[in-house]
């Protein structure tokens, strides 16, 4: 007994700001490792919300996310939910449809729901009595000296709470990483591309996939590209990439559907003319930005990861991935240098900054690469979400 009170008084509290993909997967391990973790995050409670509110539906999973699963015992769980993606399946302007393995044979990356393994994420964290989850939590400021954080609510009240370390996975435009700007030596860049992209949904038809579920599907057009990737409702949920001065050109539903003929024709019948004409103007095309930046610690006090440190553009499809093997480093810094934070954190940035920095450009080099020769070169396709 007293040895147990004593490790209480002992226990360094870590306050993850953000409890998205990578902060909720960033909570199971810390708590795994006995700290006291506070999740701190803005929105409410996505297990309890009518809508969740956030970017793509479904995402890739690959080789490296489901490693950073499978530490926290979280693999399976996710992966029994996701649909294998063995190949790319390339369809031509005249509906022609051609298969590119991933890799080797056997080999796959998944499609899984975000807002389903966002929750079970945060399940898994809950489930260590060492953590709490704070939701309607926004962090509107700290201080690096003191690792003092203040929280607003949304019915405006605020509270201050303090940390030994203070983990940023607060996303592309992360409140954590606003301290990091205004200190000396900090190199920041951001870049938005001209690109956009927006949602679509393909039905079932009678209750079956409209197209062969285990493929994540491509309609490369130069300047135009449409992906789909399949959800366990057999759907398929399309993502038509597009500069913004283009998807600004297409002002009613007639265009809409001219736009498709002259495109991805194929699709038309599979999406339907009048869930074409009325959910392109659903919502507007949504930004992507590449962001990098460095060092990914002050002192001893706050770490940056996820996108946070290195959001990324999705044509690699390895942000979330990238996020996720970012908590596997930390944790095996950790355990190399006794949680010394004074030690993990700069080792912490030596290690991972290279590494994410590269991912950020080749996920860009496959942009432009795509951009520019994407009907002449199947090959590149071969590296369009090549994340096995
Ligand atoms: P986020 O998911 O952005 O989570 C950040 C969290 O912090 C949010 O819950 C937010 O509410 C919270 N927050 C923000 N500010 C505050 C604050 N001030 N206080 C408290 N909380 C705050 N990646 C892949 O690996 N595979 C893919 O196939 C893939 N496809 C993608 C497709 C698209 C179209 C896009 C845009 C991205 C895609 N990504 C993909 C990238 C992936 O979405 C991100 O890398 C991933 O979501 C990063 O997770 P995160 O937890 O770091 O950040």
């Amino acid at each position: 007994m007293e040895e147990s009170a004593d490790r209480q008084t002992e226990r360094k509290v870590v306050a993850v700001v953000g409890g998205g993909l990578v902060g909720a997967l960033n909570a199971c391990y810390f708590a795994k490792r006995g700290f006291q973790v506070e999740v701190f995050e803005n929105r409410e409670d996505i297990r309890k919300a009518k809508i969740v509110k956030g970017r793509s539906i479904n995402l890739a999973l690959s080789h490296r996310g489901r490693q950073a699963l499978k530490r926290v015992g979280m693999e399976e769980k996710i992966v029994s939910k996701g649909i294998p993606m063995h190949a790319r399946m390339i369809h031509s302007l005249t509906g022609k449809q051609s298969p590119i393995p991933y890799g080797k044979k056997g080999q796959y990356i998944l499609s899984v729901d975000r807002a389903n393994l966002n929750k079970e994420l945060l399940t898994e964290a809950e489930t260590y009595p060492n953590t709490n989850l704070n939701f309607d939590h926004k962090l509107q400021d700290w201080s690096a000296e003191t690792g003092l954080m203040t929280f607003v609510r949304s019915d405006g009240s605020s509270n201050q709470v303090q940390a030994d370390l203070i983990v940023g996975c607060d996303g592309a435009f992360s409140a954590i990483r606003k301290q990091f700007l205004r200190r000396s030596r900090f190199n920041y860049s951001q870049t938005y591309i001209p690109h956009g992209y927006m949602e679509l949904t393909m039905p079932p038809i009678d209750g079956e996939f409209a197209m062969k579920p285990g493929f994540l599907h491509i309609w490369p057009r130069n300047t135009f590209m449409m992906i789909a990737l399949p959800n366990l409702d057999k759907t398929f949920t399309c993502t038509l990439f597009m500069p913004f001065d283009e998807f600004e050109k297409i002002t009613t539903g007639d265009e809409v559907i001219h736009f498709f003929q002259n495109y991805f024709p194929d699709a038309i019948p599979l999406i339907g003319v009048d869930a074409l004409k009325r959910d392109y103007f659903r919502l507007p095309a949504q930004a992507m930005v590449s962001v990098k930046c460095s060092p990914y610690h002050i002192g001893d006090k706050c770490v940056l990861m996820g996108d946070a440190a290195h959001a990324i553009v999705p044509f690699y499809g390895q942000g979330m991935n990238a996020g996720f093997e970012d908590c596997i480093v930390f944790d095996e810094i950790m355990e190399q240098l006794n949680e010394d934070f004074s030690a993990v954190l700069p080792e912490y940035t030596r290690v991972r900054v290279p590494d994410d920095h590269a991912i950020a450009d080749l996920a860009m080099y496959n942009y432009v690469e795509m951009r520019a020769h994407v009907n002449s070169k199947w090959f590149i396709f071969r590296k369009h979400v090549d994340n096995v």
